[in-house]
This record gives C-alpha cells, sequence and structure tokens, in this order.
C-alpha cells in the first residue's frame, strides 16, 4: 500500500452510521420541518446552479465530452425549472388535504397530513449527474427530510463538483454528500434509512432493495430498459426522424435512459425510414461524426468495450447500413444504424445504452404491440404516427413506464406527468409535486370531539345492535 493510499480516509459502515446518527438528530430537532427552512435548501440549490453553469458545463465535458447545449438544456435548464415549480407550488403541497368523513363517525373531520419522513438516501448514476442527483434530493428537502446524496463515480469530475458546492451553499447538518463507488455505496446501504431513491440499472436496483428490505425502508428505483419507437408509414418522415434522432444521439449520445433503444417499423417503410434517418444524421453532425463536437463521447472504456461487442457479435455482422466507426482513443462511436437485426442477437437482449440503433422489421405495424410486450416492461414507448385508432391501441395496450406520441423524451420535462419505471424499469416515480409525495408520509387523521357517542358499538353486543 503507498502512503498515499494509506492516508485515504476511509468511508466504512462506521463512518456511515455517525453521518446517519447526526442527520438524525438534526431531524429530530425539527430543523427540517418548517416552510422557511425547506424554501431556504430549495433558493440555495437555485443560487449553486446559477452560480456555476459554466463549472457544470466543464465537469460534463471532462465526464462525457458532453456539448454545452445539452447540458444547458437538460441538466441546468430542467433543474431550474424543477426549483421554480417547487418554490411555487411548496406552500399548497404542504397544506394538510381535507377530506370527507364517514357517517360512522359522525360527529368528525379528517385530513391528509403529508409528513416527512426522516433520513433519506439519494444514490444517483453518471449519465445526468447534477440532475439525476439534485432532481430527488430537491424532493427530499421539500418534504421536509434530511438527506444524503451518493453521486456517482463514473462521473468523477461531477460527482467531486457537487460534493465541493452541496458542502458549500446547503445546510450541512441535513444535507450531506458522500463520494465513493462500491464500498462506500455499500456502506451506506448497510444503514437504516426512511427511503432510499436509487438511480442506475437493475442488477444494482436489486441489490438495493435487498438492503433496504433488511430495515423495511422504502424504494424508489429508476431504472432503465429497452425503450421501443414505433415508426407508421403515415408520419411526416423528416420530423420523426429529426425527432429520433434528437431522442437518441441528442442526448448523451445514446447514454439516457429514456433514450430509443430500437424501432419498430413495417418491413416496406424501413428503407424509407432508414434514408430519412441517414439524411438528417449527416445534417446534424456532417460526414464524419467522430469529429462532431456536438456528440457526447462514450463514458469510459468499459461501457466502450460494452457497446463494440455488440457490434462484433456475429449475428449483426452485415447488418449496418450507417456509421460503425469507431476510435478508442477518443471513446467514441459514430451513430449507428443497423437494419433487420435478429431478435436473438446481444444488441435485443439488453439495454444498448449508447449510440447504436437496431431497426426491427414487421409485416403490420400492429405486431409492434405483441413484439413490446413480450419483452420487460420498458421505461419509455414512443409511436410516430397519425393513425387515432393506433394510437388509442398503443395506449392501452402497451405498459411502460412513460409513452410519448410522435416525439422522443419530451415527456420528461413536463412536471405534470410522473416519471418513472414500470417492472423491471422500476417502481415510483418523481418530478414537480410527485418528488415532494415520493418524499412524505400521507398521514390518516380523524378527529372527533365527544359528543355524538352512540351506545351500539360497545358491548353487550346484543341481537338488537346486530340488527341495526
Ligand atoms: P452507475 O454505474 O453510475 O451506478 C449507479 C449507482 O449505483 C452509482 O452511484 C454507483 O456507485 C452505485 N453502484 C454501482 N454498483 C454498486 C454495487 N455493487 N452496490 C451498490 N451500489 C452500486 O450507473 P449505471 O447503472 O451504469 O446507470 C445506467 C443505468 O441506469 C441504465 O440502465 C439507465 O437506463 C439507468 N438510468 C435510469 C434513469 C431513470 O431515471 N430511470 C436515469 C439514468 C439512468
Amino acid at each position: 500500500m503507498s502512503s498515499e493510499d494509506s492516508k485515504k480516509v476511509v468511508f466504512d459502515a462506521e463512518e456511515a452510521s455517525l453521518l446517519v446518527k447526526d442527520l438524525r438528530e438534526s431531524f429530530g430537532s425539527g430543523r427540517t420541518r418548517s416552510y422557511e427552512w425547506r424554501v431556504s435548501q430549495v433558493k440555495a440549490l437555485l443560487k449553486l446552479l446559477v452560480d456555476n453553469e459554466q463549472k457544470i458545463i466543464d465537469a460534463l465535458s471532462s465526464d462525457l465530452a458532453r456539448p454545452p447545449f445539452e447540458t444547458v438544456v437538460y441538466e441546468i435548464g430542467m433543474f431550474k425549472n424543477s426549483c421554480e415549480v417547487t418554490l411555487k407550488g411548496l406552500k399548497q403541497w404542504m397544506k394538510p388535504e381535507k377530506v370527507k368523513t364517514s357517517i360512522t363517525t359522525f360527529p368528525s373531520s379528517a385530513e391528509i397530513v403529508p409528513e416527512p419522513l426522516g433520513v433519506v438516501l439519494v444514490i444517483s448514476a453518471w449519465n445526468y449527474p447534477f440532475l439525476l442527483s439534485l432532481d430527488p434530493v430537491i424532493g427530499a428537502i421539500a418534504a421536509g427530510n434530511a438527506v444524503v446524496l451518493k453521486p456517482s463515480e463514473i462521473a468523477p469530475a461531477s460527482s467531486a463538483l457537487l460534493a465541493k458546492l452541496l458542502g458549500e451553499y446547503m445546510d450541512n447538518s441535513c444535507i450531506r454528500v458522500v463520494e465513493g463507488a462500491v464500498d462506500e455505496t455499500s456502506a451506506l446501504l448497510q444503514q437504516k434509512w426512511d427511503k432510499i431513491f436509487y438511480t442506475g440499472n437493475g442488477r444494482v436496483g436489486r441489490i438495493v432493495m435487498t438492503a433496504a428490505a433488511k430495515h423495511l425502508t422504502p424504494v424508489v428505483l429508476e431504472l432503465g430498459g429497452k425503450s421501443p419507437v414505433v415508426v407508421d408509414s403515415d408520419v411526416n418522415l423528416e420530423v420523426a426522424a429529426r425527432r429520433i434522432i434528437s431522442g437518441k444521439w441528442g442526448c448523451n449520445n445514446g447514454q439516457a435512459c429514456i433514450s430509443p433503444d430500437y424501432v419498430i417499423t413495417t418491413k416496406d417503410f424501413a428503407p424509407k425510414l432508414v434514408d430519412a434517418l441517414k439524411t438528417e444524421l449527416e445534417k446534424f453532425y456532417g460526414k464524419n461524426p467522430l469529429e462532431s463536437e456536438d456528440l457526447s463521447r462514450i463514458v469510459n472504456s468499459n461501457h466502450f468495450g460494452r457497446l463494440t461487442k455488440l457490434l462484433d457479435d456475429d449475428k449483426v455482422s452485415g447488418k449496418i447500413v450507417y456509421g460503425g466507426e469507431k476510435d478508442e482513443s477518443k471513446l467514441r462511436i459514430a451513430p449507428t444504424l443497423l437494419l433487420d437485426v435478429p431478435r436473438d442477437s446481444l444488441i435485443m437482449s439488453d439495454e444498448i445504452f449508447g449510440p447504436l440503433l437496431p431497426i426491427i422489421t414487421v409485416n403490420k405495424v400492429e405486431e409492434s404491440i405483441d413484439l413490446i410486450n413480450s419483452g420487460t416492461k420498458p421505461l419509455a414507448a414512443y409511436l410516430f404516427t397519425t393513425n387515432k385508432k393506433l394510437t388509442e391501441q398503443f395506449v392501452t395496450n402497451v405498459s411502460s413506464g412513460g409513452l410519448l406520441v410522435n416525439d422522443t423524451v419530451l415527456h420528461l420535462v413536463v412536471h405534470t406527468l410522473p416519471f418513472g419505471g414500470v417492472g423491471e424499469s422500476g417502481m415510483g416515480g418523481y418530478h414537480g409535486k410527485f418528488s415532494f409525495d415520493a418524499f412524505s408520509h400521507k398521514k390518516a387523521v380523524l378527529y372527533r370531539s365527544f359528543i355524538g357517542d352512540g351506545a351500539i358499538r360497545y358491548p353487550p353486543y346484543t341481537d338488537t345492535k346486530l340488527r341495526v
């Protein structure tokens, strides 16, 4: 062990336990409960963001070579919006909701009182490291909890910046960041939390849920999956192609949870769709997309190797109809289209999470519904069509976390829609008020007085009472 290693501060289960104890004391003091504290912390998050826009852009440039435009729109812009929505709605969200009571309890009144859960843990992923960390944190704060954030080690510049900025701007008696990888996360997961909010892949989702079960801790799991795009023939093809490209390569070069994973279209229509995608891709990223500054790189060599393997699979040899170029030294893979890949190929077995887009063909577009339903439930499903009947069938029969007709990805920005998965793509939702709800307990409260105390409920339980 080098002297550097021996100087490293170890964050183990003991440290984690002390951290949780500290936060429990702060939570127990009632500090996080007031409207004023919650607002002050959301405003602090907003200020953190406004003051440090360039640093955030730079961190993502270092972690992913992400084009600044994407960081400004999908990371900074969306988070600013979350802060504003929360500041606008919070007073109302915190109010108890009066509800009707039953004749059995007459006279009485009742309300649902949202209360904070306590001390919560947010574990986030690398692909949108600021949004995926701070959007759950804002929900935790708005709901009046103390919170620990564990950002992803796979985006180290972003993780370090998050730790630094939250340390500087936030109330650290109640809001803390723990950086680290598997060891640190495992130490955190051994503790008793009042909620765990995890974003990442399903394998680790299972680890999180198992750890949570030990303490009966509820979880939100924001996972992924193979999100399909169905393209019917009666569409504005140019617009459809642009919107597919924007959701696929315009979001982290395919490394996004709701990125289109594969396309389903009819045999007859596929050549037209491929042509339209090629034309628009070239307009967006030029003849040499490996050099384009408008595309992120692959996050690291592990993921680069994983994606390369999908292309090297014998079952997809000869199926590339556009792209396929890669540059390992720069961790870059060009936007790649594959046509008519076999359904048992590697690329169709797991979420791709990268710039490869396979196209599956069917005889009739309606077949896409059974095809999607034969796999695990995706995080998002997309349909391009002007056919109302097909739209209705799709909305009714396709089960997915979210569903979007005639566009991709943008349901994410609508804060009045819950964002989350179903089945293997996750459980629980957030965004806007749903984030507040995710970190609140809805306490049922019934108020009675001493009048109206009918004898019927009390023993002796006579036959007469039974017949009333
Ligand atoms: P990742 O590698 O950053 O892992 C996520 C978190 O899990 C990290 O904080 C990491 O430290 C922790 N972790 C990793 N291994 C662990 C272990 N053995 N024990 C405990 N903790 C561990 O991210 P990832 O999993 O590569 O993220 C990509 C996946 O996440 C994709 O499937 C994607 O679809 C999904 N995702 C979902 C959403 C969503 O909102 N639903 C958003 C982004 C990504």
